[in-house]
């Protein structure tokens, strides 16, 4: 293999310092993964004037509110976040299998 080939190969991100799916969360109503700037908000229709009016995530999918679990951050898993983890590089949130650190 080649230079040129070796540069092609290469992700378009790899280098950078943090390739993970930040935020990334799931409906558990109907399997639908985004993140919170993916869904939509309204404010909590439950008129409470001693608290401040919340803003609940709406899934896009199915309307569900406010029925989501935070995912794993490693790219393509789906398996719920478990594990907090400070690295180098920054706060992870993965699940036990993807937790950061020795083996
Ligand atoms: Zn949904
Ligand atoms: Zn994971």
């Amino acid at each position: 293999m080649d230079e040129m080939d070796r540069m092609l190969m290469r992700a378009p991100d790899a280098g950078a310092a943090m390739n993970i799916e930040k935020d990334k969360m799931k409906c558990t109503e109907c399997g639908w993964i985004g993140t919170p700037a993916m869904t939509d908000k309204v404010p909590d229709p439950r008129p409470l004037a001693k608290f401040a009016r919340d803003i609940w995530h709406i899934c896009p999918a199915c309307r569900t509110p406010e029925n989501f679990r935070s995912l794993c951050d490693e790219p393509g898993c789906e398996i719920e976040m478990s594990c907090g983890t400070l690295t180098p590089d920054g706060y992870r949130n993965t699940c036990h299998r993807h937790a950061p650190g020795p083996k």
